[in-house]
């Protein structure tokens, strides 16, 4: 088995990717092993279970968000639900204009997938700049749902993403 140390040294570094001047955090290593994904995910469900509200539904990112945010709900029994890229997801949708790097871009979540007044958390493999979390958190303010927390594997303080978000955040790395 492994301990949150031992899944928190998985995480990989890549100089210069996807672009020179980036330094890249890669969570796959984590999922190269079943009990370093155990690990991480009971982490996060324990986090989850000591907010002082029941979170009702898990909301994950496109797409790392899809790795490990089905895993957290499951085992708090609550619904999954995919925040993704315009375009992607059919019916009826909500959509909301987040800022990348290069200009804006937009999320969609489907309409019927959040109730009013349901607790939310939000789950992402990184927190940089904020931008794509903001938009993830308009997307449940539409639906009236009530962002109670976002997690993170990683989070990069120097960008202070967090000040972006009305909910706070939460990430099991700080760098
Ligand atoms: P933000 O919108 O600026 O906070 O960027 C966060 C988004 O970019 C997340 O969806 C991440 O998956 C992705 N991202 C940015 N930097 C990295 C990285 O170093 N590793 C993995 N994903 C990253």
């Amino acid at each position: 088995s492994f301990t949150i140390e031992q899944v928190k040294a998985l995480v990989a570094e890549y100089p210069d990717f996807p672009e020179k001047g980036i330094l890249f955090r890669d969570i796959f290593p984590i999922f190269h092993h079943p009990a370093a994904v155990e690990c991480l995910v009971e982490h996060f469900v324990e986090r989850i279970r000591s907010l002082d509200k029941r979170a009702d539904v898990i909301v994950g990112l496109d797409a790392r968000g899809f790795l490990f945010g089905p895993l957290i709900a499951l085992k708090l029994n609550v619904p999954f639900v995919p925040v993704r890229k315009q375009g992607k997801l059919p019916g009826n949708v909500v959509s909301a204009t987040y800022v990348k790097e290069y200009g804006p871009d937009v999320f969609d979540m489907q309409a019927d997938s959040i109730k009013k007044g349901q607790n939310v958390v939000i789950v992402d493999d990184l927190l940089a700049t904020g931008g794509s979390c903001k938009g993830a958190e308009d997307l449940v303010a539409k639906l009236q749902g009530n962002v109670i927390l976002n997690a993170f594997v990683i989070k990069l303080v120097g960008l202070e993403g967090d000040k972006k978000l009305r909910a706070p955040t939460y990430a099991l790395i700080e760098c």
